[in-house]
């Protein structure tokens, strides 16, 4: 299966893309866990991606593609995969349709998590203090939602006319949104 995990930043993609990565037995790429992963390893590409992400700014795409397109190559990608703040753009978004027509793969659903920004702020304050990302700051959040709703917030609509978007609640307790998450992906193998 081919999933797409879209909500703005302190949504939860991470926690439920890892449960449900865990449950269907699919890689989960997270794009971010991969930047972070090249910074702290020093590579060349972390060097260059490490502004951008500290200001909470878009990694130039070139970056971007060399590290998800060599990881989607792998062959633990060939049955299926979660991608997790990737596209985030509408560019991204045609050059991994492109991608996938390439490679004769199609992609499933798109879920996107739905939470309130005040929320969303409230997360990543209190991410702040316990996980250390120096994009949680006030003000590489502040720029991070802005491109969000900016940049990837219309990916909503683009999938949607798609026929290929679920909207779920993101709202409340990690169990209970996994629930809904479920319930959503099984809304899809039954319709
Ligand atoms: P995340 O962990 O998904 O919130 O990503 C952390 C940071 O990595 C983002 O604020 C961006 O600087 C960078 N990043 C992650 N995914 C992408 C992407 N698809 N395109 C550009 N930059 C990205």
């Amino acid at each position: 299966m081919l999933i797409v995990f879209l909500g703005p930043p302190g949504a939860g993609k991470g926690t439920q893309s890892k449960r449900l990565t865990g449950q269907l037995g699919i890689p989960h790429l997270s794009t971010g866990e991969m930047l972070r992963h090249a910074v702290e390893q020093g590579t060349d590409l972390g060097r260059q991606a490490m502004a951008f992400m500290e200001q909470g700014h878009l990694v130039p795409d070139p970056l971007v593609f060399d590290i998800v397109g060599r990881r989607i190559d792998e062959s633990d990608c060939k049955n299926g995969l979660l991608l997790d703040g990737f596209p985030r753009t509408l560019s991204q978004a045609i050059s991994l349709a492109e991608l996938f027509q390439k490679t004769s793969k199609q992609l499933d659903v798109v879920l996107e998590l739905i939470v309130q920004e005040q929320e969303v702020i409230r997360r990543l304050l209190g991410r702040a203090e316990t996980e250390n990302r120096p994009d949680d700051t006030r003000e590489a959040i502040t720029n991070r939602l802005k491109i969000y709703r900016e940049e990837t917030e219309p990916l909503s609509d683009y999938y949607a006319e798609q026929k290929l978007l679920h909207r779920i609640d993101g709202a409340g307790d990690p169990d209970v949104v996994f629930a809904r998450v479920l319930a959503s992906l099984d809304s899809k193998r039954t319709s």
